[in-house]
């Protein structure tokens, strides 16, 4: 079970056209992802996110020289220690290590876990509504209509960067588009104060389809939070850029929202983020992984949801939905899984129980120039 090689893939893509949120416009998607390969033959897959240079040379100065002839079944003690240096480098080997062990045991990551407790997980479409285009509203309705034909019952959209008056008129075209039959999230990625944010409480009464309100505000004043939850008809969501168990115990036990969004990116360990996701159940919170990096966290994340209890008891409700990115960027296609009508299909196989499309991974590899 020692650690032989390790291989690093990291993939650039230029955007056609520059998408985004109330945080700004992207101009390019990256991943990085690596291979851990053991003496017997044994390999797991790692993700990670950070700027490419960064990954590049971490890996090839401190973690590929640290991890060469270690048991890789060491897994709590090799995350521990890179953890203090990376913690998003960290989760990624906690994937990598986890698979291989799962390839030991000839067994499903699911099924490592203590078995899958659904087979197929509801996710919803995540658009990045904004370009530097006047025409954006246009095109973010058109969309729309994009995924509603691929299937799609579930949307999220981003509002907080366009003053309010025009964000709301992008909704109400978006809604008068959709329909009631589609559910909608609305994500204004921490734009707002308490007032602003109250104002769509008024469109939030017309409306029957709100899954949710992502993020209205910052997220480090929780006594706003609290306020803001009491004043609105829909439920409350964030927390995407929370780090630990320890800080959505905080937010949970605050009574400051409705749904926890954590990302097992930003994670130190596959554990932490699985531990988090059953705080929220044993405390009786919903809780709807945030995933929009790369194919490879995505796919750990519904492995996580497939073996989470229902929240709740109500037919057809039983499982949150989980971020599907539907914007343009191929890299995540690296991990050849598509969604069918608003659901994933789990795969069974042993391990990751697909194979990553290798042929992408040449094909989109970073060329070492700089970037920003
Ligand atoms: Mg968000």
């Amino acid at each position: 079970m020692k650690i032989e090689r390790i291989e690093t893939y990291p993939l650039f893509y230029p955007l056609k056209q520059p998408y985004g949120d109330a945080n700004g416009l992207k101009k390019y998607r990256t991943c990085f992802l690596f291979r851990i390969i053991t003496a017997s033959g044994y390999e797991g897959w790692g993700e990670a996110i950070d700027w490419l240079p960064t990954l590049e040379l971490g890996f090839k100065e401190r973690i590929i020289p640290y991890l060469l002839g270690k048991k890789a079944s060491d897994r709590q003690t090799i995350v521990n220690v890179i953890s203090k240096w990376h913690k998003r480098i960290a989760v990624g080997i906690s994937m990598a290590l986890t698979e291989i062990i799962s390839q030991h045991a000839n067994l499903s990551i699911c099924e490592l876990w203590g078995g899958n407790l659904h087979d197929h997980i509801p996710v919803y479409a995540s658009f990045q509504s904004y370009t530097a285009h006047d025409d954006w509203m246009a095109k973010s309705v058109s969309m729309a209509e994009r995924e509603l034909l691929n299937g799609f019952r579930r949307f999220k959209v981003k509002i907080g960067g366009r003053p309010l008056t025009e964000d709301q008129q992008h909704i109400e075209k978006l809604q008068h588009r959709i329909g009631n039959n589609i559910s909608l999230i609305l994500d204004a990625n921490q734009s707002y104060d308490q007032s602003t944010a109250k104002a769509w409480e008024k469109k939030f009464k017309e409306w029957s389809n709100m899954l949710w309100f992502e993020e209205p505000m910052p997220l480090h004043d929780l006594s706003e939070y609290k306020l803001l939850r009491t004043a609105l008809s829909v439920p409350v969501s964030g927390g995407e850029n929370l780090k630990s168990v320890k800080d959505f115990h905080s937010l949970l036990s605050a009574g400051a929202i409705d749904i926890i969004q954590p990302d097992i990116n930003h994670h130190e360990s596959i554990d932490d983020y699985r531990t988090t996701l059953l705080i929220a159940r044993a405390l009786g919170f919903r809780v709807s992984s945030h995933t929009f990096d790369g194919g490879l966290s995505r796919l750990y994340t519904l492995f996580a949801h497939a073996c989470l209890p229902a929240w709740s008891k109500m037919e057809g409700e039983e499982l949150e939905p989980v971020e599907w990115d539907v914007m343009e960027n191929p890299l995540t296609e690296v991990i050849p899984i598509e969604p069918a009508n608003g659901y994933v299909k789990i795969p069974t196989g042993t391990g990751l129980g697909i194979e990553l499309d290798m042929d992408l991974l040449h094909r989109f590899r970073w060329d070492g120039s700089v970037y920003r």
